[in-house]
């Protein structure tokens, strides 16, 4: 190394993580302080897909067995994707052979991961380097730029870089760049886990278990259906990486890391939901699905049991929130990477692939820095004009896929079926729409 600095990640989620990983096998000094106590305090949810994007900034940035690790550890979501309406007629349905995971390098490949598994993943090998309980508060930086920062347990630390990573409410954006606005999209989402056993797989016809869907009704609404299947053979490796936390209250069916399932979301604009309800965040598990069931009441029947059979511990209210874009401020040695920045809606399945990239390439620049083969300021310039740029190009197409699917024209919908066929009728134009469902 010939320029020597410590690198201070506060959060360590899947971007903060991932770029703790590539800094500490490359040598850099990096501190990683999250606010959890313990790794297993909100692990908890719904699988997470990770398109090529995301597996190549894992691969570049974890040691080679932690790379196996998550591979070995990977459930399957089927090599399809389909627009369904909400009688289960077909609109338009891909197969990918070409990202079969079998024929293809997992590099390359979609993964469907446990958010639970790849937390284990990416916190493996970091004892000493990750700091528990440590809820950042505020920093300080000194006139010779070095940075202090202040947690919520009265403990400091110093560092000559602080990468914020610490999610959508990020609390060092909040300082460092107050100006940049989360918004309330006005859209509610409502989520829930259906068990997959081999039981409950034949009371679903297969196009549910076969491969994510986006179910399209008339207007004003959506849903979106995705297996996550562990494969008989499953197994955690030495490490633990795709068992249950141990902290963690196995039997909760949301907390259970080892079984298959196919996790749905049911979304509309907030105003959609029934005005007599008492507000959605007031309501438990066993309201919110009841509520979804009484909204899907007209649709098929496979569609209202996946809905009516899902365990009301894993059914939770999801708020839909976005970022709003801010110019390029001037660069110091203060940046920011994954949600923290460039929050999205869920509904492209990007955030953490974005997060990921953001890792990656924010490692490369550090690295090189800190070999001296660039200038670190510079660096950091570059990796932020880059993120800014497809970071918020992210945001911008997540947030036109959620106001498609609650869109309320009638029209609208109509068109777009229309469009799905037409699609769905010309190979060519169906490969594209599936490349371009994981890839942005
Ligand atoms: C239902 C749902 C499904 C999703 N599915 C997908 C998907 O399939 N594919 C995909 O790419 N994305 C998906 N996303 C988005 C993805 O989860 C996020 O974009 C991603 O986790 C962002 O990573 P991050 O590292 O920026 O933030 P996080 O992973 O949120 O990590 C932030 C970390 O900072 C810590 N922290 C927060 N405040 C402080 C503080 N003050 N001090 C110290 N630590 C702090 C937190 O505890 C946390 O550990 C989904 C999101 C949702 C809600």
């Amino acid at each position: 190394m010939s320029q020597r600095f410590r690198v201070a990640i506060v959060g360590g989620g899947t971007g903060g993580l991932c770029l703790a990983q590539a800094l500490h096998s490359a040598g850099v000094e990096a501190a990683v302080y999250e606010r959890s106590r313990v790794r297993t305090e909100r692990l908890q949810g719904y699988r997470v897909h990770i398109n090529p994007r995301g597996s190549q900034a894992l691969h570049e940035c974890l040691p080679p067995e932690l790379w196996q690790a998550f591979v070995a550890t990977c459930g399957t979501s089927g090599n399809s994707f389909g627009f369904i309406t909400e009688q289960l007629d077909e609109l338009l349905f891909v197969e990918d052979e070409l990202t079969s995971a079998a024929d293809r390098n997992p590099v390359d490949a979609h993964h469907s991961v446990s958010r639970i598994t790849l937390h284990q993943v990416l916190s493996a090998g970091l004892d000493g380097v990750q700091h528990h309980g440590k809820e950042f508060e505020r920093y300080d930086r000194a006139a010779d730029g070095t940075i202090t920062l202040h947690f919520a347990d009265g403990t400091t630390a110093t560092a000559d870089v602080l990468v914020a990573a610490d999610g959508a409410g990020s609390r060092v954006r909040g300082q460092y760049l107050p100006h940049a606005k989360r918004i309330d999209t006005g859209i509610r989402a409502i989520a829930g886990k259906y068990p997959l056993t081999e039981q409950t797989k034949r009371r679903l016809p297969d196009r549910l278990h076969a491969g994510p869907n986006n179910v399209i009704p008339p207007a004003g609404c959506g849903m979106f259906v995705a297996p996550h299947e562990l494969g008989a053979d499953h197994a955690p490796d030495a490490e633990g990486i795709g068992a249950n936390d141990e902290t963690a209250n196995a039997d909760a069916v949301h907390f259970d890391n080892t079984g298959s399932y196919v996790m749905w979301a049911y979304a509309a604009n907030g105003t959609r939901f029934p005005r007599d309800e008492t507000d959605l965040s007031d309501m438990d598990g066993v309201a919110l699905r009841d509520l979804v069931s009484r909204l899907i009441k007209d649709w098929h029947p496979s569609l209202r049991q996946l809905v009516a059979d899902s365990p009301a511990q894993t059914v939770t209210l999801l708020p839909i929130r976005t970022s709003v874009k801010v110019p390029q401020w001037e660069t110091t040695n203060i940046t920011l990477l994954g949600d923290a920045i460039h929050s999205m809606t869920p509904f492209r399945g990007i955030g953490a692939n974005t997060a990921l990239r953001d890792a990656q390439l924010l490692s490369r620049t550090l690295i090189a820095a800190a070999r001296g083969e660039v200038d670190l300021l510079a660096g950091i310039r570059d990796y932020e004009t880059r993120m800014i740029d497809y970071g918020f190009g992210a945001v911008r197409v997540s947030l036109r896929t959620a106001e498609q699917t609650i869109s309320a024209s009638r029209i609208g919908r109509t068109m777009l079926k229309v469009a799905l066929r037409t699609f769905s009728a010309i190979p060519p134009l169906k490969r594209r729409v599936f490349s371009e469902l994981g890839n942005k």
